[in-house]
């Protein structure tokens, strides 16, 4: 969907100046649009105990963070890097929610220095983690629930988390380990713009919960439903209604719970996703059997429209209004699908406008990669006092070649 309307004006009268001080391309995030979304989740908090755990995944860079865990987020974390990246901003213990699959020895390690929760997506680790954990928590498969939850795709093929069927007795077993602090995980949905079925989802999971802790003997002490909240990509799209989730929230923690058993978020797309736009300079038009617009930034500065074969990014061309064309928008990788448009109507381009790839904010510099030579853009941020500020450089060769050993003995 197009940026906000603030964002907009916040941006727009700097853009030029942005450009031709940094050079595109570049992702460049709203700190004032991020803050603003923080206090959404604190809208839930002040209500009810609850925590948002950012997903770091959606866009790793510690300037961004810092923000987040200034306005109150935790965060969700899958790997080492991500572990020091929340580190890095002061995160530690329960400000830490590590979730991995596939989980190696020295990640679990790494989240117990951490003092993080451990959440464990197999039924494999209780024979596999010594000393094992004191707080158990067990992430439920998807696949396993008697109701249809198919906004994750082919949940019987998902390699997440433990079937409902057999999380009685892994709890159980976790228990007679020494665990004797519990707490209850699930994502089934992702990307769900209707707060009615997000809550729908959550109450499932809840009844999960309360169901496993009943037969299991245990109590809760959070039940974390997982990343899930969706943003609009495309124009005509409605954007989730927070308040509604907000209250629908609270009243569920109310229906089910007292106040010793919180309930966790882990959102990522949401929080960062709309407050962050891919700025690129129209490079090349070329006219074959089609028009291809060929841009500065490819699919290793964002790559969900190649992979995703719905993954729609709104594109703009911020300061012309000419009559649209349909057109391509490509990168320059050797791989046909490196195109962040397909028959698009846009305002027709010229060599040297600048182009908006809309909707950036979250799995965008994040997928980025450097496959074919293409390095990553760099990354900034519009500050709230309007200032501009470099949080990620552009790669360069230097970056390129920098885990290659002994470079200097090559003859050039
Ligand atoms: C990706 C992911 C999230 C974040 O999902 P969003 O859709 O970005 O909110 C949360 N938890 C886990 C385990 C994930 O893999």
């Amino acid at each position: 969907m197009p940026m906000s309307k603030d964002y907009h004006q916040r941006l727009m009268p700097k853009l030029k100046d942005i450009a031709l001080e940094f050079g595109t391309p570049f992702h460049i995030y709203d700190e004032i649009g991020i803050r603003e979304v923080c206090r959404q989740f604190k809208t839930i908090s002040d209500k009810i105990p609850f925590k948002q755990y950012f997903a770091v995944k959606a866009l790793p860079n510690p300037y961004i963070l810092e923000i987040l865990f200034d306005e109150g987020m935790g965060f969700d974390c899958a790997s080492i890097p991500e572990i020091e990246l929340a580190s890095l901003v002061g995160a530690h213990g329960h400000d830490i929610f590590f979730t991995s699959n596939n989980t190696r020895q020295d990640e679990f390690e790494a989240a117990f220095r951490a003092a993080a929760i451990v959440n464990l997506d197999d039924a494999c680790f209780l024979d596999t983690i010594y000393p094992f954990p004191e707080l158990a928590c067990f992430r439920m498969a998807a696949g396993s629930l008697d109701q249809k939850c198919t906004f994750m795709g082919a949940t019987e093929n998902s390699k997440f988390g433990v079937p409902y069927s057999e999380l009685v007795e892994t709890f159980l077993r976790a228990k007679s380990l020494g665990a004797n602090r519990f707490g209850f995980h699930a994502m089934l949905c992702s990307n769900q713009r209707s707060a009615e079925m997000v809550l729908n989802t959550a109450e499932l999971v809840v009844n999960h919960a309360l169901q496993i802790a009943k037969s299991a003997d245990i109590n809760f002490e959070f039940v974390n439903i997982g990343g899930c909240i969706g943003i609009p990509y495309r124009p005509e799209e409605d954007s989730f209604n927070f308040p509604v989730f907000a209250n629908g929230l609270a009243e569920l923690h109310n229906r089910y719970f007292d106040d010793n058993t919180r309930i966790y978020t882990e959102c990522g797309r949401y929080v960062t996703g709309p407050h962050g736009v891919l700025v690129t300079t129209v490079n090349n038009i070329m006219s074959k059997f089609r028009t291809f617009i060929g841009i500065d930034a490819g699919m290793s500065a964002l790559m969900r429209p190649a992979i995703y074969p719905d993954a729609y990014h709104h594109i703009t061309l911020p300061f012309v209004n000419r009559t649209p064309i349909i057109a391509d928008i490509v990168g320059s990788l050797c791989e046909n699908n490196d195109k962040f448009a397909i028959a698009r109507s846009i305002s027709e381009p010229q060599h040297g406008d600048l182009m908006l790839i809309h909707d950036t904010g979250a799995h965008g510099a994040a997928m980025g990669f450097n496959y074919n030579g293409r390095l990553r853009p760099k990354e900034l941020m519009l500050r709230q006092d309007g200032s501009v500020m470099l949080i990620r450089e552009a790669e360069t060769t230097r970056h390129y070649f920098s885990t290659i050993p002994h470079i200097d003995m090559f003859p050039h």
